[in-house]
């Protein structure tokens, strides 16, 4: 018996869907309510989306069940996405629109006077992520399965998320995200398909009988890889694909062996030990810190998902598997990947090394998500000779390869080959992981036009000179089902109206808008959904943040994590700025509500202050009766996914302002341009494009260019600025005078220096004066609300391009090259 694959015993057959009428549904509401969860109908608890989520799950089964046994067919070439990090956030909302169960659900909620939305409310986000690259990874998926691909996502399943984050006298403060604590409907343990994960040990070399010199990796503590399944379902397609994350377990032989030496606490202890792997992400965005933890967590990662491939594959011929079979890496977080391919090829199954490499690189494809050299992944050679001594031996082999390689491409060039070895030499050697995901992959690509010219001329320029045809493009996109459909669900009524049904998969269909630009009874539907959406946001404003913004006014917004290079400080010296107008008796100012949110890491010094300093500006202007309702400031605790889902539905102007060529791509402005916010930015990353789109009349760009930053830096001169802007003379004599920390002195001090130091990266003062000017721009729009209206509707209108669709199509036809199902 077949007992690994149980399935290939037992009939394969499919199930038949359920029957989604309101009484059914009623009645199953009831059953998994008083007979699964002993819960009382009428508790205002979490059991009622409980109940809610299992049998929306029951109502996906039978997809997803075909689904699967569709890509059973050996024909079929899959991908499999590799990454650290999903950001899902709600799921139940979601599930109900791409399968076309919301109506049905309302009715039946009706039933038992529950509102819909408030049991929804009640689902905690899935914070498997830190920020845009998670959330990223979370709307490919929903683009993999609403395109029909045969796509598995693979990630580990944290038992404590993204932290939550309070406000305490202004600081953040953090709180762990135990999300898992009551349960999570979604998943499906499958511990029948659990992978062994090796760490440690020492390496053996033999030669076999047969001559050939084998390695054995030995005296290993070994993990267990559990696979939780949480289904993904295509928008209206019966496509249902899965999201796999690993969980991690204490070998049961392990136990055993302590167990009856007598150490039972030893053996607890070591449990603990294998069950941290997965316990915490790490809430570090675009930054790495070198922890042992964390490369374990990578690889544990990594040599599951490749485990649990090469297990469907067996019994076919190996040859044949980069034909089958394509990894698309997130980053380099799992970059071991390539190294783990030749292990399990080569010691396992006992592939000659020519051979294992041939197939190896010819099956890695791997994204590049930042410019950030404190984001580029190193880790020291003792650590890996300790943890993964087989795969130190087997990157030293590769690059070994690759070196001779390129010593005879560029014969005497030491220098070259030094920058390009996949060891950094100095006085502790490292392991470059970007340097290993590019040497190890058939394609290599960047996330907007920007970022992937400045890869190949600046970070990656070797690498391209060496292999120009494995460099690409596929700028981000996002998902407009959450995005656009359900979270402005006003919007996307009216969209249906408009444009017929079927925009939300086919959203270049979004162009149809433009006409309606000019139709002023169409401006005013818009507007009226506006305005109920800013109420919408109003509210939660209010509610977390304990400021009242009024819905006629100006909505300006940033909303992201906190980093110096996406300058939210540029926008308090402009909140400072304009508190100094409305205090000088500038009356021409336009009433403006400024919104600020996201966490900071927090490890992250700076970032924290950049906190600080925004709810104490907050506090100040606030409280200041002579500021009224000209200017309201306040920053929204916790930004997670469905904050952002009411955040950006409700904003008028979108601030995307990084340090031009420092932000990869950005997917937030593409959330805000979707939903008819105008962007106020730099000529950085997808912004760009999204200038390009829209055109340069319905978008305020500002500040310097990515060559002309690289330019100034050397000669970059910040009391020039200071001494030439008596505006920002005025802002910065305001702040460095305590005016915002008057019972707190000092607190400021390291801000002011990093904006004042000639080696502030981020250059944030010489872009004052352009920034300050471009938002005076803003108002003179705003004052005009039908050429405000007009833009709203055309940066809509234009956001069809920022839909995931695209870009996994691209995905899809320039690296995975798979056929879709249906
Ligand atoms: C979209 C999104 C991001 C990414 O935002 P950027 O502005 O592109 O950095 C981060 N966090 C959450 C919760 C998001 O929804």
């Amino acid at each position: 018996m077949n007992n690994e694959l149980g399935e290939e015993l037992c009939l394969l057959q499919p199930i038949d869907p359920l029957p989604a009428d309101a009484d059914t549904i009623a009645q199953d509401f009831r059953r998994y309510l008083d007979y699964h969860l002993g819960r009382f109908l009428g508790c205002d608890t979490v059991y009622l989306y409980h109940a809610l989520a299992y049998v929306t799950r029951d109502h996906l089964m039978a997809d997803w069940r075909n689904t699967w046994l569709h890509y059973q067919d050996p024909q079929l070439r899959r991908a499999h996405y590799l990454s650290m990090e999903y950001l899902i956030g709600r799921s139940l909302g979601n599930n109900l629109l791409n399968c076309e169960l919301a109506e049905p659900m309302r009715e039946a909620m009706e039933r038992f006077s529950i509102r819909l939305e408030d049991v929804e409310a009640k689902e905690p986000d899935a914070g498997l992520g830190n920020g845009g690259l998670g959330r990223l990874a979370a709307c490919f998926l929903d683009s993999c399965a609403t395109l029909g691909l045969p796509v598995i996502g693979y990630g580990l399943r944290y038992e404590y998320g993204m932290f939550h984050q309070h406000i305490e006298n202004g600081h953040q403060v953090e709180d762990p995200d135990h999300w898992l604590r009551d349960g999570h409907p979604w998943e499906i343990e499958r511990p029948e398909f659990a992978q062994t994960v090796h760490f440690g040990g020492r390496v053996e070399h033999f030669t076999d009988a047969q001559g050939h010199e084998g390695a054995r990796w030995t005296d290993t503590e070994d993990v267990v890889a559990v696979p939780y399944d949480i289904p993904i379902a295509g928008y209206r397609n019966k496509v249902v694909n899965t999201l796999r994350l690993w969980n991690a377990s204490a070998t049961s032989e392990f136990n055993l062996m302590e167990f009856n030496a007598g150490d039972y606490a030893e053996a607890v202890a070591l449990k603990n030990q294998a069950e941290n792997i997965t316990m915490v992400l790490y809430p570090n965005d675009a930054t790495e810190n070198g922890k042992e933890l964390r490369l374990r967590q990578q690889y544990f990662l990594t040599s599951a998902s490749l485990q649990d491939v090469l297990r469907q594959w067996d019994g076919r011929p190996i040859e044949d598997f980069a034909k089958f079979n394509v990894f698309q890496l997130n980053d380099t977080h799992p970059s071991i990947a390539v190294a783990e391919l030749m292990r399990l090829l080569v010691d396992e199954k006992r592939l000659p090394w020519e051979q294992a490499w041939e197939i190896s690189r010819s099956c890695m494809a791997y994204t590049n998500h930042t410019l950030l050299p404190e984001a580029l992944e190193r880790w020291p050679v003792n650590l890996f000779e300790s943890l993964l001594p087989r795969l130190l031996e087997i990157i030293y082999r590769i690059n070994a390869e690759f070196l001779a390689e390129v010593r005879a491409r560029w014969p005497g060039d030491m220098e070259r080959v030094r920058r390009m070895s996949l060891i950094e030499e100095g006085p502790v050697r490292q392991v470059r992981m970007a340097w290993l995901a590019i040497v190890g992959s058939f394609s290599i690509n960047g996330v907007a036009e920007l970022h992937s010219s400045l890869l190949r001329q600046g970070l990656f320029r070797d690498f391209y000179e060496m292999w120009p045809e494995r460099f690409n493009n596929k700028t981000n996109g996002v998902t407009p089902r959450r995005w656009l459909a359900h979270a402005n669900p006003h919007l996307a009524g009216l969209l249906t109206d408009t444009l017929g049904d079927g925009w939300q998969a086919d959203l270049a269909r979004l162009e149809g808008l433009r006409p309606l630009a000019d139709d002023a009874g169409f401006r005013e539907r818009w507007c009226e959904i506006r305005h109920y959406n800013k109420q919408r946001l109003a509210d939660l404003v209010a509610h977390y943040a304990g400021v009242r913004f009024d819905p006629s006014a100006l909505f300006d917004v940033q909303v992201k994590r906190i980093h110096e290079y996406k300058r939210q400080l540029l926008n308090i010296l402009h909140i400072i700025h304009l508190y100094n107008c409305i205090h000088s008796g500038d009356e021409e100012r336009v009433p403006r509500c400024v919104l600020i949110g996201g966490k900071a890491a927090p490890g992250y010094v700076r970032a924290k202050e950049i906190v600080k300093l925004a709810n104490n500006v907050a506090a100040v202007v606030n409280s200041d009766p002579l500021v009224g309702e000209r200017l309201k400031v306040a920053f929204i605790p916790n930004y997670n996914v469905s904050k952002m889902e009411v955040i950006c539905t409700g904003t008028d102007l979108s601030e995307q302002i990084s340090t031009a060529s420092k932000e990869a791509s950005g997917t937030g402005n593409m959330k805000f341009m979707m939903n008819g916010a105008v962007t106020i930015g730099t000529y950085d990353g997808a912004n760009i494009e999204i200038l390009q789109a829209v055109g340069e009349d319905n978008f305020f760009l500002f500040g310097l260019h990515a060559d002309e930053v690289a330019a100034l830096r050397p000669q970059y001169e910040p009391q020039q600025y200071i001494d030439a802007d008596p505006d920002l003379a005025a802002v910065l004599q305001l702040l460095e005078s305590g005016h915002f920390n008057a019972v707190e002195p000092g607190i400021f001090d390291g801000l002011i220096g990093s904006l004042k130091s000639p080696h502030d990266p981020w250059m944030t003062l010489a872009d004052f004066r352009s920034y300050i000017d471009t938002q005076q721009r803003v108002e003179q729009a705003w004052h005009d609300t039908e050429r405000w209206s007009r833009m709203s509707i055309l940066n809509t209108a234009a956001s069809g391009m920022f839909s995931t669709d695209r870009t996994i199509a691209e995905y899809n036809a320039e690296i995975w090259r798979l056929k879709a199902i249906g």
